[in-house]
């Protein structure tokens, strides 16, 4: 049997926060009130049970006849086997109401990282985001399995037993519903510090995954450096925070649930001393006394099977905050261009293009004006930070320019569908992923139903047919977990291959910063000659030798461009070229390296 209705909400809640818990259900509302009518009837039952097992020993001890006290007994039975039965299902349809909720939370957060990537995943800290997906998702179980269902039946429930002893008599409801009043008051006046620890405690697990995901991703270096006490003394700093917030928000739990027994003992005891008093002035029969003090428990049960769920509440809406405001993030480059040009993606033009990262931040790209003609290879160099990676991230759209306008083949790229941008332009990044499967997998990830042929003569125009080669397995040779088998040169090849497969008019490729050794160089630099047949290639290049072969170089410095031309004439023209190429000159040849020109 199927509990749930097929997803209605592709990609979660458009706004984020608190609310969203909420508005998440509106998709599930049939198995929701299912879980609230199993958990009315399993705590109902309960109240039920307990009352009528008082009304038994009252009319045992008042001597009713045996007939009737064994007619009461199996009537107790039967509810209590029916509390049972309650329990059990509703235990069943509330987790599986929590647990298809959250696999359908984890299906949008991972929409939102396909959304939110690169340009803002980028700037996020990868154990952040895992701990989103996984952790403070299944801090949300207790809100879909426990809070609301419990919150349902306090609300239909806890009025009941006080009108029941209402009716018995008008005191002995408002003996109950003073202390009661206060139970109920104890966890708002503590919210606030609830939301505050729940919040120290998520954002201490966060900050846990960082630290503990830069170990495992840093660990070579760390060995290698010497710096295992260092970052042990961090992990430890970060556990150690992690269990004081934790201790913190226990103490508060604990006292919740101190003054929730408190008060509970308070209801009971007010109401039985009404009904002794009520009974001496007889103003009650003495049989409802075990009966009063049943129905003021009956009063408490619900209220307090809904704070011990409450008790973490802080943590469930900081969980909530983390993840539907991931869910509910815009995209960096929202994906509402319309066009899919069939022709050749043509050049790109840049017309007084300006980009920050941040709202208020430094300018990392000014006043860029710039043509990218088709079929040209074009070397962007520049100082380190002088805005060669943020330019090609431009072309790649994971950001859009924060003034200006960029376009390829004529069309703003915000008016191209993503699918289309990237069927034109593929990228080599400097720092190429491989995923833990085999070469022809990691080759072919961009055109899975690539012909093999084609394969091949990627590989071989990427330089790559000899690694594959020698490799034990060939192209089924697994290349272990971020290409580890591989050399860096070799995996920057693969990832050539991979790109060149696509059969992208445009490519983009960020040169690794990285000494490769002679001949892994010469091997990419073969490659690149390859790629740039009959495509537009955009190099970041750092090293002399590509952009020797470039026809036309880009001199980036502090975000402007301040050279565009070939390498004699920049050589001659322009200064800050010549102190670049002198600099590279000198770590590349060890030979007297060309003296800048002064411009006229
Ligand atoms: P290059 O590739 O030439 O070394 P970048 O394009 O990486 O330079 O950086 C240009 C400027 O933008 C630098 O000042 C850098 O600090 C800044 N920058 C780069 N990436 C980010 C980012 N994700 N967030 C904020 N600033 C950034």
């Amino acid at each position: 049997m199927s509990l749930h209705r097929s997803e209605v909400m592709p990609d979660g809640p458009a706004a984020g926060g608190v609310r969203a818990l909420a508005v998440v259900l509106r998709t599930q509302l049939r198995p929701f009130l299912l879980s609230c009518a199993c958990g009315l009837a399993n705590q109902g039952l309960q109240i039920a049970a307990t009352v009528l097992g008082a009304y038994l020993v009252a009319a045992a001890v008042t001597g009713a006849d045996p007939a009737q006290l064994w007619l009461l007994g199996g009537l107790v039975l039967g509810l209590v086997a029916l509390r049972g039965l309650a329990s059990w299902w509703e235990a069943y349809v509330s987790h599986a109401l929590a647990f298809f909720v959250l696999a359908q939370v984890r299906g949008w957060l991972y929409r939102a990282f396909v959304r939110l990537a690169p340009g803002k995943l980028l700037r996020r800290r990868s154990g952040d985001l895992v701990t989103r997906a996984m952790a403070d998702s299944e801090g949300l179980e207790m809100f879909y399995a426990h809070t609301l269902i419990y919150l349902v039946v306090a609300v239909v429930l806890t009025p009941l037993p006080l009108v029941a002893l209402a009716v018995l008599h008008p005191a002995l409801a408002v003996a109950a519903a003073v202390p009661l009043a206060l139970l109920c008051s104890a966890p708002f006046a503590l919210r606030r510090v609830n939301f505050r620890h729940g919040a120290a405690v998520r954002a201490q697990v966060a900050e846990v995954g960082n630290q503990v995901s830069d170990v495992v991703g840093g660990l070579r270096e760390i060995v290698v450096l010497d710096r295992e006490g260092r970052h042990r003394e961090r992990v430890r700093a970060a556990t150690s925070q992690l269990a004081a917030a934790h201790l913190r928000q226990g103490v508060r739990a604990g006292l919740e649930s101190a003054s929730n027994q408190v008060l509970v003992a308070a209801t009971l005891l007010a109401t039985l001393i009404t009904a002794a008093f009520l009974v001496s002035g007889g103003q009650l029969e003495a049989r409802w006394l075990p009966v009063a003090a049943m129905l003021a428990a009956g009063a408490t049960a619900p209220v307090v099977t809904l704070f011990e769920a409450t008790k973490v509440w802080g943590i469930t809406t900081a969980s909530a905050e983390r993840v539907f405001s991931l869910v509910a993030e815009p995209a960096a480059t929202p994906d509402t261009g319309t066009l899919s040009p069939t022709r050749a993606a043509g050049g790109y033009e840049l017309h007084d293009v300006w980009f920050r990262y941040d709202e208020d931040g430094p300018w990392a790209l000014r006043e860029v004006d710039l043509s990218l003609r088709p079929g040209e290879l074009v070397a962007l160099v520049g100082h380190s930070g002088a805005g060669k990676s943020t330019l090609a991230h431009l072309l790649l759209r994971f950001f859009d320019p924060t003034r200006g306008q960029l376009t390829l083949g004529g069309h703003d790229l915000r008016e191209l569908t993503q699918q289309r941008l990237h069927e034109l332009v593929a990228f080599v990044p400097q720092d190429v992923f491989l995923f833990q499967e085999s070469v022809w997998w990691n080759v072919t990830l961009g055109r899975p139903d690539a012909d093999p042929a084609a394969v091949h003569a990627a590989l071989a125009a990427a330089q790559a047919a000899e690694v594959v080669a020698e490799l034990p397995d060939g192209t089924d040779t697994l290349v272990g977990e971020r290409g580890a088998r591989l050399s860096g040169g070799e995996r920057q090849r693969l990832a050539v291959a991979r790109a060149l497969l696509r059969e992208t008019p445009v490519l983009v490729l960020d040169e690794p910063v990285s000494q490769l050794d002679t001949i892994s160089e010469r091997r990419l630099r073969d490659a690149l000659d390859a790629a740039r047949s009959d495509r537009t290639v955009v190099v970041v290049a750092h090293r002399l030798s590509t952009i020797l072969r470039a026809d036309r170089v880009v001199v980036l410095d502090r975000g402007r461009v301040v050279g565009d031309g070939t390498h004699p004439d920049l050589l001659r023209d322009c200064p800050e070229y010549a102190r670049l190429v002198a600099a590279q000159w000198s770590l590349e040849l060890p030979v007297t390296p060309p003296q800048p020109c002064q411009r006229e």
